[in-house]
């Protein structure tokens, strides 16, 4: 169980974005959000986290690019000693801001497709068009000397296309593949019926575990936390080669994160919700992860003190709690490895330590009951 800090910090540096991904946790829209955090704040911030730990810090949104001091406090992270890493649409991505984004120390980025094809893509992000350009912004990105992950947020859609997008990412360069398993929050509710079902869960967990055995780069699953116990019962390959390299890996040790960055293989962490894993909101609260919609301190209140925020938080200590969990959960010998997603119970219940709902797994204690 995790209390000694986060390794990694997802900061939603801002709620704008042009596209309308259905699935979006922010439901982010084309506009100014009130609330915002300042250039000053937005130090200030990062001056909190640094005095406590050196974390792989992602900025993400919304769409980060939209805030005209990016490129600045990417690198007043980066030279505080952070791996900066950003998750950006791609859309404001040409040769003038690749270029800065480079120079800022952003050493890594997420590009999203969702989709085999362009058709299926734009489809899913609401805006025809929205491939090419992401496209055209990736390859900005790649011109410039930035790496990149390729996510792909798996529904009822594009779950029998996940082996062509893998295929794709091979293609492009990337140097990991990351399924993200739909959250319906947010926008995601409307969703809700395109979740994959708890038998399509196992199913395509074992194959991402076949993938990141055999497959060339790196492939992980991100809020799927019973891939942890999937892989612990399927057979290991046996000539499995070495973990290739990562994209936005924490300094030490292997850990995952509900955007998309970290782990070393077998990509086995279960849920991260607030033990190791944080996220900041745009007004700078803090949540166990940005699907789990539960204030857990605000850095304002605080005048930004990081460390008195995280350690303080009674949600996280509810999280690292594991014998609080309930339902099958509670009774699970996986759920020290697995958790089960935090925010799938919360939505479903509006108890964040109920049991996960999407696992088919009764475990042994419960089975004999
Ligand atoms: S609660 Fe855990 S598994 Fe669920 S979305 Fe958040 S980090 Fe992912
Ligand atoms: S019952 Fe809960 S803890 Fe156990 S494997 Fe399933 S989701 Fe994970």
């Amino acid at each position: 169980m995790h209390n000694a800090g986060p390794k990694v910090i997802a900061w939603e540096m801002t709620r704008r974005c042009a596209l309308r991904c259905q699935h979006c946790r922010g439901s982010a829209r084309d506009e100014m959000y009130e609330g915002e955090l300042s250039t000053e704040e937005c130090r200030k911030l990062i001056d909190g986290i640094a005095a406590y730990v050196k974390p792989v810090l992602i900025l993400t949104g919304g769409e980060p690019m939209t805030r005209p001091d990016i490129y600045e406090l990417a690198r007043y992270a980066s030279d505080k000693g952070m791996r900066v890493v950003m998750a950006p649409c791609g859309h404001l991505i040409t040769p003038e801001t690749a270029g800065k984004l480079k120079a800022a120390g952003v050493q890594c980025i997420s590009i999203s497709l969702d989709g085999a094809t362009e058709a299926s893509h734009d489809a899913f992000r609401g805006v025809p068009g929205a491939h090419a350009r992401t496209m055209e912004g990736l390859q900005y990105a790649i011109d410039a000397g930035i790496a990149f992950q390729i996510n792909t947020t798996v529904t009822s859609l594009n779950v029998d296309e996940l082996p062509a997008i893998l295929a794709r990412a091979i293609e492009l360069g990337a140097i990991m593949f990351d399924m993200f398993f739909l959250v319906p929050t947010g926008r995601g509710e409307a969703l809700r019926g395109l979740e994959i079902s708890p038998e399509q869960y196992e199913r395509t967990l074992l194959w991402a575990h076949e993938m990141a055995q055999t497959a060339p780069i790196r492939v992980k699953t991100t809020c799927a936390p019973h891939f942890a116990r999937v892989i612990r019962q399927a057979p290991t390959a046996p000539d499995a080669p070495p973990t290739p390299a990562a994209c936005h890996a924490p300094p030490t040790g292997a850990t995952g994160h509900p955007h998309g960055h970290g782990g070393g293989r077998p990509a086995s962490t279960g849920c991260m919700a607030g033990q190791g894993f944080v996220f900041i909101s745009h007004r700078g609260v803090l949540q166990p992860c940005g699907f789990l919609d539960t204030a857990s301190g605000s850095l304002r209140a605080l005048d930004f003190d990081f460390r008195r925020a995280y350690e303080e938080s009674a949600v996280f200590r509810d999280l690292r709690a594991h014998e609080r969990y309930e339902g099958k959960c509670g009774v699970c010998e996986f759920v020290h490895v697995c958790g089960g997603c935090r925010a799938r119970a919360y939505e479903l219940t509006g108890n964040y330590l109920a049991e996960e709902p999407q696992c088919t797994y009764v475990p042994r204690r419960e089975g004999s009951a």
